[in-house]
């Protein structure tokens, strides 16, 4: 399996995961024109992706949606929660899925689990093949027994580690955003995906990447070493995703 990223945070978000013929896009937070752009950075031509799947609707995860489906013909996956809020014209392309069952779109079986967001049905995932499996948790607000099941021995986990809890306090957000990102339906602190890492069977990694790091409320020098920590690797064995650039195509293999 491979995956790779368009950029991640709060200004846009788009993950690509491949195995065998299939390509699937996770959120298209960019407008279609900038992930067309991003996605032939990585050698992807848009219309031979094999679906989107959204995570969620706030913008940062859904505004290029539309346009992309609908020009490029892709199936929209998500849940009946995600896709009341999306725009009437991209019904013709929902599959919606129950969050807690896991489907299969072509060469990869897709887990979505419940997670505590903001938002009206917030999904995560764990993709396999059957043999390796990839998790993806951004945009939680707090870690639940069900998240730490489902994510433990994966052999790739691309993990929010979103703010720091001193630069989100004394940062320049304003009180009642300050609250929103902070609290119980919000975004991961360093400190919490750190000890999701502790909790977890992490014996098969193979990769682990920082996703949706806020620019103005964290910096990968605070949150590189309290993972590092948490798994006890060298601080350059964890990748970040950054804003603008993502990160290239990395490989996760059979061992
Ligand atoms: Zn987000
Ligand atoms: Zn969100």
């Amino acid at each position: 399996m491979r995956f790779a990223s368009l950029g991640s945070g709060s200004r846009g978000n788009a993950t690509l995961i491949t195995s065998g013929k299939t390509t699937l896009m996770i959120d298209c937070g960019f407008s279609a024109r900038e992930a067309v752009k991003r996605l032939q950075l990585l050698n992807i031509d848009p219309a031979s992706l094999s679906a989107i799947l959204i995570t969620h609707e706030h913008a940062d995860h859904m505004a290029g949606v539309r346009v992309m489906a609908r020009k490029f013909n892709l199936p929209v996956y998500t849940t009946p929660g995600t896709a009341g809020c999306l725009p009437e014209d991209v019904a013709p392309y929902i599959h919606a899925f129950n969050c807690h069952e896991k489907f299969v779109i072509d060469d990869i079986e897709v887990e979505p689990f419940p997670v505590p967001h903001d938002a009206r049905e917030p999904s995560q995932f764990v993709f396999s093949d059957g043999a390796l499996r990839v998790g993806l948790l951004t945009d939680v607000g707090s870690i639940t027994p069900l998240i730490e099941n489902t994510l433990s021995a994966c052999d790739a986990l691309l993990l929010e580690a979103n703010h720091d809890l001193t630069m989100l306090e004394q940062g320049e957000y304003p009180e009642h955003l300050k609250r929103r990102v902070g609290g119980r339906l919000g975004h991961l602190n360093n400190v919490q995906s750190a000890s999701l890492l502790e909790k977890i069977d992490t014996s098969r990694l193979q990769h682990i990447m920082a996703m949706h790091i806020s620019e103005k409320n964290n910096c990968p020098s605070i949150a590189v070493p309290l993972l590092a920590e948490a798994l006890g690797c060298q601080h350059d064995w964890i990748g970040v995703a950054d804003q603008e650039a993502g990160f290239d195509w990395r490989e996760v293999n059979n061992r």
